[in-house]
């Protein structure tokens, strides 16, 4: 029996057809779909290390977070050139700016980008600049976006409604799936449930993967950043997380040195690139015990 038969999920074969590993159906494939944003592959034998700074805020500090992650070992980068913020008072991106900047970035480490999208009316904006697009938390929910996101034929993160059940989420990503475009990989990245506020931002859902990946053939990535929102809780969750069999990792990281401001946004979450290098190292003896183990 199935994890979701155990606990009663809704029927998820019906709701998400496309999507869903359990339909009989000689064109939807049964192993997990390997999402492919230039030469990273997500959902193979290793899993993928997108990192970069919360928000693109200017050229220097995102060119040195590039260099930085890119030393590190990531192999894809992160940054928002539109954010999502709580406050309208606070700051709400460099906008286009920041897409160009990321595109020098991108075009000097030679590392994909990945960067949100809030507004259908940018889609093909930001389609142009980007590698693939986020669709972040709060608008995991926006159907016009989703649809528009899956027109443009772009790989596309969904990212994982604050509150929302895997239902839900799943329902989400059949929604851009309609529209042609399978490429697209699930973000876990905390949810808001009790005790989330006390001692970290969210609750890291890591229960959320295997069960995912009963129902779905698509990759599955965690942020251990927004989930812990605690700097130092991010190398365990992100530990964790590849123990849970994630496919990979999304993660803010700042470069601290001296004359260098805090960054504006996020900054208790982000790490060091020295914290990311060991992430990827333990990513790295991991991937090997495993290749040693499947030759025995
Ligand atoms: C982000 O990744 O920049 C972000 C805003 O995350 P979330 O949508 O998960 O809050
Ligand atoms: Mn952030």
């Amino acid at each position: 029996m199935s994890i979701a038969g155990n606990v009663g999920l809704p029927d998820l074969p019906r709701i998400c057809p496309l999507i869903s590993r359990r339909v009989q159906s000689s064109v939807v494939p049964k192993e997990t779909r390997v999402v492919q944003v230039g030469p990273v592959c997500f959902g193979g034998a290793r899993p993928v290390v997108i990192a970069g700074p919360c928000a693109v805020e200017s050229r220097e500090q995102t060119l040195a977070v590039a260099r930085a992650v890119k030393a590190a070992g990531a192999e894809m980068l992160r940054g928002g050139a539109f954010k999502p913020r709580t406050s309208p008072h606070d700051f709400q991106g460099l906008g286009l700016e920041g897409l160009r900047i990321l595109r020098e970035a991108s075009r000097e480490t030679g590392l994909p980008i990945v960067t949100e999208v809030m507004d259908t009316r940018l889609v093909e904006t930001v389609a142009e600049y980007a590698d693939m697009l986020q669709i972040g938390s709060r608008n995991m929910q926006n159907y016009p976006l989703l649809i528009e996101a899956g027109k443009s034929g772009k790989p596309v993160l969904l990212k994982r409604g604050m509150a929302a059940s895997l239902c839900e989420w799943l329902g989400a990503a059949e929604y851009i799936a309609k529209e042609g475009n399978l490429e697209i990989v699930l973000c876990e990245r905390g949810i808001k449930a009790f005790p989330a506020g006390e001692y970290s931002r969210n609750v890291l859902d890591l229960n959320v993967i295997p069960a995912l990946k009963e129902e779905t053939f698509l990759p599955i990535i965690v942020d251990p950043s927004h989930a812990t929102g605690v700097a130092s809780m991010v190398e365990g969750a992100s530990c964790a997380a590849i123990e849970f069999g994630s496919h990979g990792l999304i993660i803010e990281v700042a470069c601290e040195h001296e004359g260098t401001a805090a960054p504006k946004c996020d900054a208790a979450q982000a790490i060091s690139p020295r914290t990311l290098q060991n992430i990827v190292r333990f990513i790295d003896t991991r991937t090997k015990r495993s290749f040693v183990a499947a030759a025995f």
